[in-house]
């Protein structure tokens, strides 16, 4: 009897071997060069093309998304963003991307315009903006949700059926919630892109991107800008991704049960005046898109000024003063330091990581007490 396995099982076992005598999970092999000659072809031959380390890392991420996906891993997020935006800028005329997303996006997205297509921001929350964006000519529509960093959710499915009805085909950014938490392909998107750096990888010590697609010929494009752009992941970067996304269930489950109580908590708070979290209150997208859970990434905002909510982010004891998120640490930083960042002024963000909820809340409620 042929038995299926739930992902959960699979991500834990990607890349294992049942052979005897092999080393159970696959080796790290640092090679950039291997012995060719003739036809190529047959083999990796150059390491840019091909890497051993991709493929186990590859399927992990396929699997996640569903069944039928492939996944082109990448250097690092932005990497999978540009041959992604590349490989469909092509003929179309605009990017329609969330004016609340990820800042670095904007930026790429912003950069297109030599190239042929420009930048359009719009709020994903207003349909109507969206239509009259992509009814303006042949446009991608790039959605992001939950967005990072106000942690708003976007409607897939009903950004699809407008993206069908204007022939636009729609990615969504899935770094926040992962496939785990967030199927974008089965809500209408044509490719879901990743910064591995985040959750998937969840240790804070790897850059990674990846699309993931089921249309054969968009992974296709996204492997050949990889092949000729250069933006590879390298040999051990691959293995920690990989070693990471073993234990995403496991981190990603409990983080995301600490960010609902945590979220509780300072909605609680007197000197909390906003609470962002996909789950407080979970809106109807939220919950048919994110039925396993929130994610682990909040983000709040505080009465007072910039130095109000730097003196909080300075006073934590447990959670580490840093940018990006998703690593097994938790880290809180005020998201509006970066100069290109539009968040509210006192906005801080906060990514859950491992540790037990009431030493999070220890920590979080003493640092509210701080004053510049
Ligand atoms: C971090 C991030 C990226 C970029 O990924 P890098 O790995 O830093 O290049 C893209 N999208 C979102 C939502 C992110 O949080």
């Amino acid at each position: 009897m042929d038995l299926e396995f739930a992902v959960e099982s699979l991500l834990v076992h990607g890349g294992t071997s049942r052979e005897a005598g092999a080393p159970l999970g696959p080796p790290l092999l640092p090679a950039s060069v291997y012995v060719s000659q003739g036809e190529p072809g047959n083999g990796p031959g150059y390491g840019r093309n091909e890497n051993p380390g991709w493929s186990a890392v590859e399927s992990a991420l396929a699997v996640l998304e569903g069944p039928g996906a492939q996944a082109v891993t990448f250097a690092s997020g932005q990497a999978a963003s540009m041959a992604l935006m590349l490989a469909l800028a092509q003929g179309r005329e605009a990017i329609v991307f969330p004016a609340d997303g990820y800042y670095n996006t904007r930026a790429l997205a912003g950069r297109l315009r030599p190239h042929g297509a420009r930048a359009v921001a719009v709020d994903l929350l207003d349909l109507g903006a969206v239509a009259a964006a992509l009814a303006a000519g042949p446009a991608v529509l790039w959605a992001e949700t939950p967005t990072n960093p106000l942690l708003r959710v976007a409607d897939l499915a009903a950004l699809a059926s407008l993206a069908a009805a204007a022939g636009a085909p729609m990615v969504a950014d899935n770094t926040v919630a992962t496939g785990l938490l967030q199927k974008p392909l089965d809500f209408g998107a044509v490719a879901s892109v990743y910064s591995l750096t985040k959750s998937v990888s969840g240790h804070s010590d790897v850059l990674g991107g990846a699309v993931v697609t089921r249309d054969a010929g968009l992974a296709a494009a996204v492997r050949s800008w990889r092949t000729d752009g250069g933006a590879i992941p390298g040999p051990f970067e691959s293995w920690l991704v990989l070693r990471g996304l073993k234990t995403l269930d496991l981190r990603i489950s409990r983080a995301s049960a600490t960010a609902l109580a945590v979220a509780g908590f300072l909605a609680a708070h007197p000197r909390v005046t906003a609470v962002h979290y996909p789950g407080l209150p979970a809106s109807p997208a939220a919950v048919a898109q994110m039925p396993r859970g929130f994610g682990p990434l909040l983000s709040f905002e505080i009465a007072g000024g910039a130095a109000d909510a730097d003196a909080v982010v300075a006073a934590s004891r447990l959670i580490v003063p840093a940018t990006s998120f998703g690593g097994v640490e938790s880290s809180w930083e005020r998201r509006a330091r970066w100069p290109a960042e539009t968040a509210p002024d006192t906005l801080i963000r906060l990514s859950c990581g491992i540790e037990p909820v009431a030493d999070l809340l220890a920590d979080i409620g003493a640092a509210l007490e701080a004053r510049p």
